[in-house]
């Protein structure tokens, strides 16, 4: 239970919250289809929490017994003055993981820096090999430059790397047993994301493109032996490994395999709202809480403990449906 010396965050389903992730920025050089519309307007600088906000926000939770931090986005190393953010954040002695999620186009640069700063471990997004696709699916991204990101993170010498990969019918299904073939070359993970009704995506119907995790593990075993795995990530990732390698191959199954009970995390949006589930609305504008109480690091922790009775059970997401969550998933921090 939670005390005064040992504060914890505890939710009314007895669900223990002790992982944050943050949109740093929702902006990003890609425009993926499952993610953005094609013309995206992206909120202004005051709207957004400044870089010190975001600090204070992550002591006060570190303070509260959060364990594993989680930067991304939009695309995170697009913010400028990210490291600096990532290397005080890195330093709070009680967080055991700061972690990444990126589209990768950056990382040639900064792979380097950011193991510096102790990130543990990078999330990089590849949804295919092909070019021309790659290209076709994130409208502005190069496969290259994403392979070269890859290729840098490996050398840097993070603790784990993995790949998230969202798969469409009729537009990647096809190439999941060379995503796997690719993530055992590089001796790295991969993950399959089932798409997520969030945000108004007109590009294409989102019921007609679902291609469920039980699919995609179907289309592997015709290439590989699947080993399931016993390891708990806390996370909603099923697990397996793969026969004779180092790779596991994850899936992310929110309309086949609901995940909620287990549910550790909350996320806070580029605009410092905290949203207590990913597929409710449900949240607190600790923004404003901060705004309007300058330093008072203890009315924070209040507000973020009171915030534990309205997480909600579970998520309500609906394909056959329009969206009712209109945010798109480069706010919220995906
Ligand atoms: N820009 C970074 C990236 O692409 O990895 C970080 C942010 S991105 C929003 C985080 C993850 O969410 C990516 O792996 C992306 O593929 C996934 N994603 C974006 N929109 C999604 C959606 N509608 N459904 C499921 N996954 C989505
Ligand atoms: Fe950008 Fe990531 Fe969204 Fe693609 S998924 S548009 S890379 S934020």
């Amino acid at each position: 239970m939670s005390n005064v010396f040992n504060p914890q965050l505890i939710d009314r389903f007895g669900r223990k919250v002790d992982y944050l992730r943050i949109s740093v920025t929702d902006r990003c050089d890609f425009r993926c289809l499952y993610c953005m519309a094609e013309e995206m307007t992206f909120l202004p600088r005051a709207q957004i929490l400044t870089l010190e906000e975001i600090y204070t926000i992550c002591e006060a939770f570190t303070e509260l017994g959060v364990k594993k931090i989680r930067v991304t986005g939009g695309e995170p190393l697009v913010r400028k003055s990210l490291l600096t953010l990532l290397e005080k954040i890195g330093r709070i002695s009680t967080l055991n993981e700061l972690v990444l999620t990126t589209n990768g186009s950056h990382l040639p640069q900064m792979a380097t820096d950011l193991k510096r700063v102790n990130v543990k471990r990078v999330n990089i997004s590849l949804d295919t090999l092909n070019a021309v696709k790659f290209k076709e699916i994130t409208r502005t991204g190069n496969l290259q430059q994403v392979l070269l990101g890859i290729e840098a993170a490996k050398q840097a010498g993070f603790e784990r790397i993995k790949i998230n990969a969202v798969i469409l019918k009729n537009r990647n299904h096809n190439e999941v047993c060379d995503l796997v073939q690719f993530a055992i070359d590089k001796v790295i993970d991969i993950s399959f994301i089932e798409e997520m009704p969030l945000g108004i995506v007109n590009e294409h119907d989102r019921a007609v493109t679902y291609y469920s995790s039980d699919l995609i593990k179907t289309d592997l075993e015709q290439c590989f032996s699947l080993i399931p795995s016993i390891e708990k990530t806390g996370g909603p990732s099923n697990y397996y490994y793969i026969e004779g390698t180092d790779t596991r191959v994850g899936f992310i199954s929110p309309h086949s395999a609901n995940f909620c009970s287990t549910c550790n995390r909350v996320r806070l949006t580029v605009e410092g709202r905290l949203l207590l589930c990913l597929g409710n609305e449900h949240s607190v504008d600790l923004k404003q809480v901060i705004r309007a109480n300058p330093g008072d690091k203890n009315y924070l922790k209040q507000v973020i403990i009171e915030a534990m009775k309205i997480k909600p059970e579970k998520h309500e997401f609906n394909l056959e449906e329009q969206p009712v969550i209109l945010r798109y998933m480069n706010t919220t921090g995906g």
